[in-house]
């Protein structure tokens, strides 16, 4: 039996890597870079938790409980894809300041972009219709 297939038997029904082992990892790699610039207590932190998180990364890949570690993963990006769309629109909302105004809907909490118009006016959300009024 070649290394490939003893490799492939070794995984069969394990879970493999997934986005938030990729993440793990990465935090990992900050950890030990940042450790760099320190000694003492702070250094052994780091890296203490460094290994940590590879210990983890690592149980997490091996893992035989595939729907657990499927739902960790559902959940990382959740949180993922809620910060990433966090930080575009504080982008847009500096990018496109003069010509929109970003609010959230008060009914359905959508996020509405508005275009810009000075003073008070009623706003209707294409959502759910909730009809509300805005100061920009
Ligand atoms: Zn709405």
């Amino acid at each position: 039996m070649g290394f490939r297939e003893k490799i492939a038997r070794f995984m069969s029904g394990r879970y493999g890597s997934d986005a938030l082992n990729t993440f793990i990892l990465i935090v990992c790699i900050i950890l030990l870079t940042v450790a760099m610039f320190f000694t003492g207590v702070p250094s052994y932190v780091l890296r203490g938790a460094a290994l940590l998180l590879l210990a983890v990364s690592i149980y997490r890949t091996m893992s035989r409980k595939v729907e657990k570690r499927r739902a960790e993963n559902a959940v990382y990006l959740r949180i993922f894809y809620a910060v990433k769309s966090f930080f575009i629109r504080q982008f847009n909302r500096i990018r496109y300041i003069k010509k929109y105004r970003y609010r959230k809907c008060p009914g359905c909490k959508n996020h509405l972009r508005l275009p810009y118009k000075k003073g008070g006016h009623e706003v209707k959300c294409p959502k759910c219709g909730t009809t509300f009024s805005v100061k920009l």
